[in-house]
């Protein structure tokens, strides 16, 4: 028999925290059309269930890889494909070209590649440009010859759908703002000498901007941590935002102790007992994506209900309180983060975000769909999801 460890990804969930960003970007008064963000293996959840789940609701995916994208392809998946960070090399975009990829350009050496790739027929470009976060983009004074290249370009006598983009560094903070004041104005300034773009399609808005600033999500939105559940902020909670759990880590107990008053628990001995306690050894350790440095007292459920784990974690295995939980023993359930135990408390208390919690996941822990929705209901949900 395997361990007993085992991620649930609730597809069901995953389908309506979609229709939920696809709804929230709305309330800015325009209808959004909504890529779900499904890079680094949609966060952990598996990219072709992801890709599956969300089936004709959504309007395109969002990834990084080319291999990805080519998966997404082949599985079927007909909708646009955006690569967030463009193409590598000019053999890339031979194949953007062959599986009709759209690409993000975010600096002039893509531009000329594209130039000079002389393709028959030009990816869609989301051009990308730096407002203040510094990290990917073009600056004004890049403008004028990225013009130039759009202008030159041999496909289809242009850009073959042009796309403006830029991303922002604060929608998830608290006070951010002033942040996405003034990088909408520094976006909007760098576009002054380009009189056309007015005319062009814009993307701006990950979760933390369609959940706080739905006058942010404009053509284009790219949610991500909130399709799977997460909340992009340290002081709301996934639920209170209409989110639902997409992934669950399950467990059991595999073991117990009963310790007297004095003693240690785990490496390091760094959880010493003030009382006769009952330590429950989970089957969840750091090699299974469970945080190392997620202090004792990180909240964990027990058979449905909520205790704390006690200890360093080890590779395989993690300790838990289960003296108040005598119903609990040998063979309980358990809950790590998911259905009952959101992520963001157990990211928060290890110090991280949820988003990393997901990506962590090892490939060592099975993963299996459940509540999958009938394609009937998934026509319905896209028409829901339009109103
Ligand atoms: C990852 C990513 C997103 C999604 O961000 P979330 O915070 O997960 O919603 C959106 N846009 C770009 C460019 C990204 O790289």
């Amino acid at each position: 028999m395997p361990r007993p460890i085992q991620a649930d990804v609730d597809l069901a969930a995953l389908r309506h925290n979609y229709l939920l960003a696809r709804r929230r970007a709305a309330r800015g008064g325009t209808a959004a059309r909504a890529w779900a963000v499904v890079k680094a293996n949609a966060y952990g959840h598996g990219l072709l269930r992801a890709a599956t789940a969300l089936g004709d609701v959504a309007d395109g995916f969002a990834l990084l890889d080319i291999d990805e994208a080519v998966r997404l392809r082949q599985a079927g998946i007909h909708q646009p494909i955006l690569l967030l960070e463009g193409f590598f090399t000019a053999a890339d975009l031979a194949a953007c070209s062959e599986h009709g990829l759209s690409v993000v350009i975010h600096c002039l050496d893509q531009l000329q590649m594209l130039r000079q790739a002389r393709l028959p027929r030009c990816p869609p470009i989301h051009l990308k440009l730096n407002s203040g976060m510094n990290r990917l983009g073009l600056v004004a004074r890049q403008l004028p010859a990225a013009r130039e290249h759009l202008a030159a370009l041999a496909c289809a006598g242009g850009a073959g759908g042009l796309t403006l983009m830029t991303h922002f560094a604060e929608a998830d903070a608290d006070g951010g703002e002033a942040c996405i004041r003034w990088q909408l104005e520094r976006f909007a300034r760098m576009l002054d000498d380009w009189p056309q773009a007015a005319a062009l399609p814009v993307s701006l808005a990950n979760s933390a901007a369609i959940l706080r600033y739905p006058a942010t999500a404009r053509d284009w939105v790219r949610p991500g941590i909130m399709l799977y559940g997460g909340s992009p902020f340290a002081t709301e909670d996934a639920a209170s935002l209409g989110l639902r759990p997409v992934m669950t880590l399950r467990s059991t107990i595999l073991a117990l102790q009963e310790i007297a008053a004095g003693e240690r628990v785990g490496y390091g001995g760094t959880f010493v007992a003030t009382r006769p306690t009952r330590v429950g050894i989970v089957a969840c350790g750091y090699a299974d994506g469970y945080p190392r440095h997620a202090p004792g007292g990180t909240p964990i459920v027990v058979g449905g209900q909520r205790t704390q784990t006690l200890g360093r974690v080890s590779m395989d295995m993690l300790a838990c309180d289960l003296t108040d939980l005598p119903a609990a023993g040998v063979g309980s359930p358990v809950v790590l983060w998911g259905e009952g135990m959101p992520a963001d408390e157990v990211a928060t208390a290890a110090g991280t975000i949820s988003y990393e919690l997901f990506c962590a996941l090892a490939r060592r822990v099975p993963v299996r769909s459940v509540g999958e929705v009938a394609q009937e209901s998934s026509r319905a949900g896209r028409a829901e999801g339009r109103e």
